[in-house]
């Protein structure tokens, strides 16, 4: 009993109550049969024969004149991002703004993803942004997509954001022109209109898609993908009742985040739901509870900014700090600290650390895969929906019906044992030779991550010398903070690429709303033209991310495939979803962006 596992365990004092050189080579053996040469290619783009996908169901089509006006700031993007970037700048004193969305409305991801059960992992305390701002304190604490949605339009009247926005417009391109330092924006509705700066939210998970199966054309069964719910068919709203599909037989395809929180009510509603698996989610307890009153009254001011940055701390490993959330995000982090703290004198080289850590993310997943089998009867079934991989590698998901939904007789998992389903026909869907009759197929297969960012967010961009993004960042984005990239001025992107990722998604927005408001502002008070990223700056941050990526890469690699990892190609940093970030943490990043600030001299911005 001497191998690296054993060894840390002893030194901690660590109760073993598994093998962990087995599990690895459980894990190892669950990925490499996942693993696929297509990688992101398995997938298809929604377009063509298959655009009606991605109709908007939520709104009535609107027509309107095509805009040639100007405007300060244009900001692409309702959702989270948008707003929070409105909401910062309105704060700066810019007057002139205009929000373009796709949608009918604000709200982003809680505006398309309306399926039933639709609900904030994150709690809601800490994910849902601007509370002190507006005076609201959730309801529950992880809250419903609909007070989610509400939030997001009380945000737009907060600060005015409706009054200039343009709803259900896509952006098809933007020009830079050089002689009037202004960026040219043009849109589907015809509009051709001018802004000084430009912030692009367009969401990282904005694009649904499809696998690239065979057969789905020819259903003649309904059809329809979980963000955009078709409730016209299935009756119900976002908090259930599905009275449509009580003589249905349905087929649902994916177990991810999404599909964890709609089953239990296609489970309670359908005559039959085929729900088809190719890797399990982790899904641990939710414990949701309204809001106490008596906390509520507690609430001091700045208690939100506290409890927002107390989190990401937790999970960005801080350690000993009193975790304020105490839930699943943090618990790997707080059995950390709290093995560690068993022997104040101990002291941890990295490599044992990291070994600790492996460990006790061992005896957490261990724990998730108990509840399995404590919950689900068949004990085949519960085997199937053990996750055997680390808690990080796939979205983890916490949730208090899923797993009992599999005791329902008219709920049958079709485990496709890591290889997917096979072909769709005219009248269901194929696995291992067994043709499944269903009326319904809902797609719950996830949304575009590893494309091209032009691919995603719809149009290319053409900055000074008629360069386009497209072009320049065939390899993989190109940035100085993430924001800011060299040939394309007054241009900020936010969102992913190239910065500090923290699973309290919001937080990273405000932080980046933050640091455009300032760069904004600093250029009007400073009579600045256009601000654009050095070459040497860029430079210097892709080698930093790039560098700062490494240790995540290892982790990743280790991963069974997903968009986490670029379907398991995770050396391939470019558009990944966690591994195209900076690697130093969101910690660090922030702090790297408030010095920039306080600096006060635009480091790395060539200005004119
Ligand atoms: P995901 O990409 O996470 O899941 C897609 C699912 O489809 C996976 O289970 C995948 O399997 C499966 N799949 C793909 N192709 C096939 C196939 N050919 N046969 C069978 N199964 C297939 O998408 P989701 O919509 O579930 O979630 C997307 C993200 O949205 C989440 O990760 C999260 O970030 C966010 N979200 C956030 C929530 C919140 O609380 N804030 C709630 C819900 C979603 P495999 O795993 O093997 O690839």
């Amino acid at each position: 009993m001497s191998d690296k596992y054993t060894a840390v365990a002893e030194k901690t004092g660590m109760n073993l109550k598994f093998d962990p050189n087995a599990l690895l080579e459980k894990y190892n053996h669950e990925r490499d049969k996942r693993v696929r040469e297509d990688g992101g290619a398995q997938y298809r783009e929604i377009a063509g024969q298959f655009a009606h996908f991605i109709d908007d169901p939520y709104v009535e089509p609107i027509t309107r004149d095509p805009l040639f006006d100007e405007v300060e700031v244009v900001i692409i993007g309702g959702g989270f991002g948008g707003l929070l970037a409105g909401a910062r700048l309105r704060e700066a004193g810019v007057k002139s703004i205009r929000v373009i969305e796709k949608g009918g409305d604000f709200g982003g991801t809680w505006y398309w993803n309306r399926y039933p059960g639709a609900q904030c992992d994150i709690e809601a305390y800490i994910y849902m942004p601007l509370l002190e701002e507006l005076n609201y304190v959730p309801r529950e604490r992880y809250s419903h997509a609909p007070e989610i949605m509400a939030h997001t339009q009380a945000i737009g009247r907060k600060y005015d954001l409706y009054d200039d926005v343009c709803f259900q417009t896509e952006v098809t391109g933007m020009q830079w022109d050089d002689k009037e330092s202004k960026w040219i924006i043009t849109t589907d509705r015809g509009d051709h209109m001018k802004a000084r700066f430009v912030a692009m939210s367009n969401g990282p998970l904005n694009k649904p898609k499809l696998p690239a199966m065979t057969g789905i054309e020819n259903f003649r069964g309904h059809t329809f993908h979980t963000s955009r719910w078709d409730y016209a068919y299935t009756g119900g709203t976002c908090e259930g009742n599905l009275t449509g599909l009580t003589d249905k037989r349905v087929a649902i395809i994916g177990t991810g985040a999404t599909a964890v929180q709609c089953i239990p009510h296609l489970g309670e509603w359908a005559q039959e739901l085929y729900v088809f698996q190719r890797t399990p989610s982790s899904c641990d307890i939710r414990k949701n509870a309204p809001t106490s009153p008596e906390w509520e009254r507690k609430l001091q001011p700045g208690w939100h900014k506290k409890r927002v940055e107390n989190f990401n701390y937790m999970v960005a490993g801080g350690g000993k700090a009193d975790d304020e959330s105490g839930d699943g995000w943090t618990d790997i982090f707080r059995n950390m600290s709290a093995q560690q703290s068993k022997n104040p004198n101990l002291v941890l080289s990295r490599e044992e650390e990291a070994i600790l850590n492996e460990l006790i993310d061992f005896a957490k997943m261990e724990e998730v895969r108990t509840r399995a089998a404590t919950i689900v009867k068949d004990q085949a079934t519960a085997e199937a929906l053990k996750p055997y991989y680390r808690q990080f590698c796939k979205r983890p998901t916490f949730h208090d019906e899923y797993l009992f939904t599999y005791n329902r007789p008219n709920v049958h998992l079709v485990d496709t044992r890591g290889k997917g389903v096979d072909r769709i026909t005219e009248n269901g869907v194929v696995y291992d030779g067994v043709e499944y009759e269903v009326d319904c197929i809902i797609f719950a297969t996830g949304f575009e991550v590893g494309t091209a960012y032009t691919n995603r967010s719809g149009y290319d961009i053409v900055g000074r010398r008629g360069i386009t993004l497209s072009t320049k960042w065939a390899d993989g984005p190109r940035t100085y903070h993430g924001f800011f990239s060299n040939g394309f001025p007054n241009c900020f992107f936010m969102g992913m690429i190239q910065t500090g990722m923290t699973a309290n998604f919001t937080h990273m927005l405000n932080e980046q709303a933050n640091h455009i408001a300032y760069v904004v502002n600093h250029a009007r008070n400073s009579n600045i033209k256009a601000v654009e990223a050095s070459q040497e700056a860029e430079n210097g941050w892709v080698e930093e991310v790039h560098r700062s990526a490494r240790a995540g890469e290892a982790y990743f690699a280790s991963c069974t495939p997903g968009y986490y990892n670029n379907e398991g190609k995770p050396e391939k940093t470019g558009n990944g979803f966690l591994t195209g970030a900076y690697g130093g943490g969101p910690v660090k990043f922030f702090n790297i962006l408030k010095d920039w600030r306080e600096e006060g001299a635009l480091r790395g911005l060539e200005i004119s």
